[in-house]
């Protein structure tokens, strides 16, 4: 079936109860029929619930819905977007395994390949947003993974995924890619040759900053790893943040269709400012990578950076003077928000390691919410004039 009757009807078993719309199962443990069930049940010659670290029918039918959407064979939920990424990592790499990665990745996830992965000796090696090309030249014998994210966080960069896709191939990489900003219903990587997709579930996933969670879907054999992996170290989703995801997934498509709306005339509003120095949005023509996003994505996605004339002082003053949009950390809400990398997020970096990613002092990132596009850009209008 298609993407939106599936998003509604993937539907864990009915209870006797019949009830129309899905329940949630609060219970930690499930029951067994006798001293055989169990036995049978732990050595997996059955398919059953036995305890929620492992799977719960409410994490089961997220984790479903997410395979169906992104053509994945199977998946495993998380607590969040991180504990998936270092899950994953921490399941698939050995001692002395090598990474290679987009230098522009979620500030959390670069942590990670800096400061911890480093302590069981496994090292990562960068390429910019910009140079695909060159990352055959990054490729060592010990490479296990080829790590992006498109479009990217925040500079609303986008990679080529089919060129990742032939790349992982020809040298047995593991292709992973961090969909977040896309959303399954925008972009589905495994269509280009990914091995594993990761969601921060938090962001457009929830839709409604209410939850987080995370999820990693793809490969069998891959998720499997990660499955024992994560079945006994504990980083999985809650059944109630599980409960509340699988009923956001039913109205994102129609959510995501009217973000990407939104975002368009945000967008086409900020490159005719004066005050603005540029824009960057997928589905503008003025986007380096215009043509890339066209093939890979259905929509430009809610997320807008853009400079602001006179540096990072005038990027404080735009921030203070906004009245209606959110100063927040979250993205994809349906509240739009607003936030000032350079002053805050990555005000720790030096300002030429801020370059190195693509953020200039001036540069804002926008989600652009739900609300009436009128509104919003009113609010960005008397902000910055
Ligand atoms: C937010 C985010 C994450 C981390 O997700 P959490 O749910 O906050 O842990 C990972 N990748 C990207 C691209 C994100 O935006």
């Amino acid at each position: 079936m298609n993407f939106e009757t599936e998003a509604i009807r993937t539907q864990v078993e009915r209870t006797d109860f019949l009830e129309h719309s899905n329940p949630l199962y609060l219970t930690s443990s499930f029951v067994f029929e006798d001293a055989e069930d169990m036995r049978a049940s732990f050595a997996e010659e059955k398919q059953r619930n036995i305890y929620s670290r492992f799977t719960n029918p409410n994490t089961s039918e997220f984790v479903e819905k997410i395979c169906k959407m992104e053509g994945a064979e199977a998946g495993y939920a998380f607590a969040t977007g991180m504990s998936a990424v270092f899950s994953t990592f921490a399941a698939l790499l050995n001692s002395g395994d090598h990474i290679v990665s987009a230098r522009s990745v979620f500030g959390s996830t670069h942590t990670l390949f800096t400061k911890f992965l480093p302590k069981w000796n496994i090292e990562t090696s960068y390429f910019k947003v910009n140079e695909v090309e060159k990352v055959e030249a990054l490729i060592q014998p010990n490479t296990k993974i080829l790590y992006a994210e498109s479009p990217t966080n925040p500079g609303v960069d986008i990679l080529d995924l089919e060129h990742l896709g032939k790349i992982a191939k020809k040298y047995n990489l593991i292709l992973v890619i961090d969909n977040c900003f896309a959303t399954p219903y925008l972009q589905n990587p495994i269509q280009y040759g990914a091995d594993l997709v990761i969601h921060s579930a938090t962001k457009l996933i929830d839709g409604q900053g209410r939850v987080l969670g995370g999820v990693t879907v793809g490969r069998a054999d891959l998720i499997r790893e990660i499955y024992l992996f994560s079945r006994n170290t504990g980083p999985a989703l809650s059944p109630f943040n599980a409960w509340v995801l699988s009923k956001s997934l039913e109205t994102l498509a129609v959510r995501v269709e009217k973000h990407c709306e939104n975002a368009v005339k945000v967008a086409e509003f900020l490159e005719e400012h004066p005050q603005v120095n540029w824009v960057k949005y997928p589905f503008l023509k003025s986007h380096p990578q215009y043509e890339v996003a066209k093939k890979q994505m259905k929509l430009g996605g809610n997320v807008i950076a853009f400079e602001v004339k006179g540096g990072i002082e005038a990027g404080r003053k735009f921030l203070n003077r906004i009245k209606l949009c959110s100063l927040s950390a979250n993205l994809g809400d349906t509240r739009s928000i607003i936030t000032h990398p350079a002053s805050t997020t990555h005000s720790k970096l030096s300002e030429g390691d801020r370059l190195e990613v693509g953020i200039t002092d001036g540069l804002v990132r926008v989600s652009v919410g739900l609300e009436n596009v009128q509104d919003i850009i009113s609010d960005i209008d008397q902000a910055l004039n």
